[in-house]
């Protein structure tokens, strides 16, 4: 059965797009911790980031440092913190989170 972020790619479920390419979709988290809170997912669904290979991986952590820098001029901040849960949703996903300061970043 296709998970929730499926869906979301597949246009199945409304989402607020933020970015995407041939392997990756960047969309607005529906529960944010702050403004501009983004999760990145590989289009190919698998349940954990560390499920994927060492060259998707490599290549989502470059999707996700280009849609930082977008989210960083969208919701100007500190930095643009990286967070990785996965109790949730179970398809690799990682948080992109804008943080001015530490508790922005508190689950
Ligand atoms: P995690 O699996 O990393 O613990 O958290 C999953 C994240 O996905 C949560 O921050 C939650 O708000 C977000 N999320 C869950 N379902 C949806 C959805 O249908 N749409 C969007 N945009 N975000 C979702």
């Amino acid at each position: 059965m296709a998970t929730i972020f499926s869906k979301i790619i597949a246009g199945e479920i409304p989402s607020y797009k933020v970015a995407e390419d041939e392997r990756f979709y960047a969309f607005l988290d529906i529960n944010p911790l702050v403004k501009g809170h983004t999760l990145v997912v590989p289009k190919r669904e698998v349940d954990y980031i560390f499920d994927l290979s060492d060259e998707e991986l490599a290549a989502m952590q470059v999707f996700a440092k280009h849609v930082a820098e977008a989210i960083q001029r969208a919701f100007p901040c500190r930095k643009v913190g990286q967070a990785v849960i996965g109790l949730e949703v179970p398809h690799a996903h990682i948080h992109l989170i804008p943080i001015q300061k530490e508790s922005d970043m508190l689950f």
